[in-house]
């Protein structure tokens, strides 16, 4: 099947759409992006590629990121991960303190802000450099070796770091960090700042649609982690509005304040669209609108 005509019907549906919402206004970086634009890319599990839009132009990834070294680090150290951080939703914004003094310094899930910085700090304490071990996997997966971290945006973020830093600091007190908080920070903001593509990350993604197999043949998880990935980002891959994607989208699907978002049919396809308009939960409005388009046109979803 090719997807290229459903990918043009989608592009034409999301031009008419009146309001995108706003891009993130966290950083300058991620602030001067204009919401109107606007690409998609679907990738089969043997690495055929179709776009519509921009959907060669590097955008910032940001937490579209948590899910590969998430992947990264369950590859290495399987389930003691999750004595570590859990696995529900949160139902809390993604930067959000609230749940972790009651919860003894555990992240509720991996994919909070509290959660990918205990994976992050676990991954660095594993290989040394998380940011590069995660660069050079999406390198690899995507064939674009020309893939690099934004400094100026990591340079942003850490300007504009005091939350996650807070995040950090408190989980170190419990003993639930083992880097440094500095080290770790720098790790984190390195990997939030990845720039790439809708392209690089629908093939960087296509592991998850292989049941854990890599591009190359070789296995990085075993085929129930990879069921576990997905469910894990189907549950609270979208912020507090992972409800909602799921509602709409019926896929397992991880979202970045950037405006992108990764979304898997296991077995059959992984997509990536970009959209730098934000609703209120921090989630592309565009992105959200072209999924929920492509579940209802193709009638692929996990449902
Ligand atoms: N670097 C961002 C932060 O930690 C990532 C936010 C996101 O994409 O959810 O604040």
């Amino acid at each position: 099947m090719t997807f290229q005509p459903v990918l043009e019907r989608i592009a034409e549906d999301i031009g008419r759409m009146p309001d995108r919402g706003r891009p993130a206004g966290y950083i300058p970086a991620l602030a001067a992006c204009d919401p109107a634009r606007f690409g998609m890319a679907v990738a089969e599990p043997d690495g055929t590629v179709y776009g519509v839009g921009e959907w060669r132009t590097p955008f910032s990834a940001q937490s579209v990121t948590k899910v590969f070294t998430l992947a990264l680090d369950l590859a290495r150290e399987g389930d003691a991960l999750w004595e570590h951080v859990g696995r529900e939703p949160s139902g809390n914004p993604f930067n959000s303190l609230v749940q972790l003094e009651y919860e003894g310094g555990i992240p509720r899930n991996p994919f909070i802000n509290a959660g990918a910085l205990v994976v992050t700090d676990r991954l660095h304490t594993r290989t040394g450099d998380a940011a590069a071990e995660l660069l050079t996997f999406l390198r690899t997966e995507s064939g674009n070796p020309g893939l690099a971290f934004d400094l100026d945006v990591a340079a942003s973020e850490d300007a504009h770091g005091d939350r996650n830093a807070a995040l950090a600091h408190f989980m170190a007190s419990y003993g639930n960090i083992a880097s440094p908080v500095p080290v770790l920070l720098d790790q984190y903001f390195r990997q939030c700042s990845v720039a790439a593509s809708c392209a690089d990350l629908a093939l960087a993604t296509g592991f998850l649609a292989r049941h854990g197999v890599r591009a190359d043949g070789s296995r990085l998880l075993s085929r129930s982690q990879a069921k576990q990935v997905n469910a894990v980002m189907l549950t609270c891959g979208t912020y507090d509005a992972a409800g909602d994607f799921a509602y709409r989208v019926g896929l397992p699907g991880k979202s970045g304040v950037g405006g992108g978002i990764i979304a898997v049919v296991p077995g059959r396809c992984t997509l990536c669209v970009w959209g730098p308009g934000l609703d209120e939960r921090g989630n592309s409005v565009s992105g959200v609108a072209a999924l929920d388009r492509f579940t209802t046109l193709t009638g692929l979803s996990v449902f």
